[in-house]
């Protein structure tokens, strides 16, 4: 008999962690899987600001595919998918590929939304992929090498906007970062701006008043100005525009301002609600036998009215159910219905700081700091087992040096 084919799109945390499941559950010879990812690196999206401003070494952040998965379990294939036709089973890729499959999982992540704003596709710069963190990286050392040429102070001051948690994450980088690259480029770091700009009343506005304090004041002592209740209205290359008709002459805006699902999906012919893959209980999309979706990519319902937000969090357990009902389904078992449990929140400021929330519980300051450094050591167990954590952290003191 034929073995069953899964095909899975995408190999970010959903993707991945779905390989990994399988790659435990499926017994030899009960079926073949293929992973299919645009890069073949993987990148640890949670710490792509550090990538924005130099922090972390490259391959601490991008991590090679072919070593994190098995490959007499799992075949990869760097591709990058252009569509998919629900009723003939095939997803078709750019490199004119067609790869047909019976069960197939969606898991290709999230775009930057940009609310349709002037300028912002064409002269801000997203936090997106590693690419797109390089290219951030490319624009601030790009200003810091032209001012020494020009002195125009526009070159030197960084906007963010949207002061959620890519926005503080971004803006305490962005703090500890800059001097080190300013001193590089022979360029006073007393004379660089960092702005972090806010539509709602103040920053982290889901977070209560204690850690939006304790954060306002980091961001006070590392001489961040902050524009809460300001919304920006439009930018250009060279300055920024907002609602009550200021407009800040700047050359590097970083638009975190919320995301949305992978826009592929509208040429997919499935029905989309809010951009999204709407799925059932056991993460099958509505309506098909045959189709995971999970990640940023799928809209779970938590209740009538509330979806899982797009977190990391949410894909990996989403992933960890994905895999138990493929095999499920393989061996005409029973689907077990998908729970989310919300471990907690934590939002780094900086290397040495963060704001955090687990239950009832608010952290901040130092403690908050190592918990995030346990919370993605966590992930790199998931990925690789302790070996990988070994040689992340080994590769890290290794760039210090
Ligand atoms: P992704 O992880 O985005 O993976 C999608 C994959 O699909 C990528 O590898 C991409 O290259 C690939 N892909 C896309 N299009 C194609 C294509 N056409 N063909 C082939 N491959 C394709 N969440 C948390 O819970 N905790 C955090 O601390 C946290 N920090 C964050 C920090 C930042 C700066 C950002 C931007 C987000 C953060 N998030 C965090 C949110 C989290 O990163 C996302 O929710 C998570 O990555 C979603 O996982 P996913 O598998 O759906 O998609
Ligand atoms: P977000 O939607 O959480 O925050 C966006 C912020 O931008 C909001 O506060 C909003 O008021 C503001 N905004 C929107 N339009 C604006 C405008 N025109 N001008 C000024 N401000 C504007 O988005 P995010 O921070 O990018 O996060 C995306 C997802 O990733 C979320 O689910 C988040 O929880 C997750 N994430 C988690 C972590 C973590 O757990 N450490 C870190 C980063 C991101």
């Amino acid at each position: 008999m034929k073995k069953p084919h899964i095909v899975i799109l995408g190999a970010g945390y959903g993707g991945l962690v779905t390989t990994k499941k399988l790659e435990k559950l499926l017994r030899s010879g009960e079926a073949t899987v293929t992973l299919i990812n645009k890069h073949s690196y993987h990148y640890i999206t949670t710490q792509l600001h550090k990538i924005g401003v130099g922090t972390a070494p490259d391959r601490k952040i991008a991590l090679s595919i072919p070593e994190l998965v098995n490959d007499s379990k799992t075949r990869f294939m760097t591709g990058t998918v252009t569509n998919v036709n629900a009723e003939s089973q095939v997803v078709f890729l750019e490199s004119g590929e067609e790869i047909s499959y019976d069960y197939l999982v969606i898991a290709l992540g999230f775009e930057v939304a940009t609310f349709g704003i002037p300028g912002i596709k064409e002269h801000a710069f997203g936090i997106r992929s590693f690419r797109s963190s390089k290219a951030i990286y490319h624009q601030i050392t790009k200003q810091l090498t032209l001012y020494k040429e020009d002195h125009d102070p526009s070159r030197l001051t960084f906007a963010v906007a949207g002061g959620g948690f890519t926005g503080i994450e971004m803006l305490g980088e962005l703090a500890e970062g800059l001097p080190k690259l300013c001193e590089e480029h022979g360029v006073p770091f007393e004379n660089v701006k960092i702005i972090g700009i806010e539509a709602a009343e103040s920053l982290i506005p889901f977070f209560g008043d204690e850690l939006i304090a304790y954060t306002s004041h980091i961001m006070e002592s590392y001489n961040i100005d902050i524009f809460t209740s300001t919304k920006i209205k439009s930018c250009t290359e060279n300055a920024v525009q907002l609602e009550n008709g200021l407009e800040i002459p700047c050359r590097t805006l970083i638009w975190s301002c919320g995301v949305k699902a992978n826009s592929l999906l509208e040429r997919f012919g499935l029905p989309l609600v809010k951009g999204k893959l709407p799925v059932d209980k056991n993460l099958l999309v509505k309506g098909t036998e045959n189709i995971f979706c999970i990640g940023d990519c799928a809209l779970f319902m938590k209740d009538e009215k509330t979806a899982l937000p797009p977190t990391a969090q949410v894909a990996m357990q989403e992933a960890d159910v994905c895999g138990k009902n493929l095999t499920a389904l393989i061996r005409g078992e029973n689907l077990k219905a998908f729970e989310y449990h919300h471990k907690g929140s934590v939002a780094s400021i900086g290397d040495r700081t963060a704001v955090g929330k687990v239950g009832s519980f608010t952290m901040s300051g130092w403690f908050a700091a190592i918990m995030k450094r346990v919370i993605e050591n966590r992930y790199l167990f998931v990925l690789g087992g302790p070996s990988l954590i070994l040689k992340q952290t080994l590769l890290l003191k290794r760039e210090q040096l």
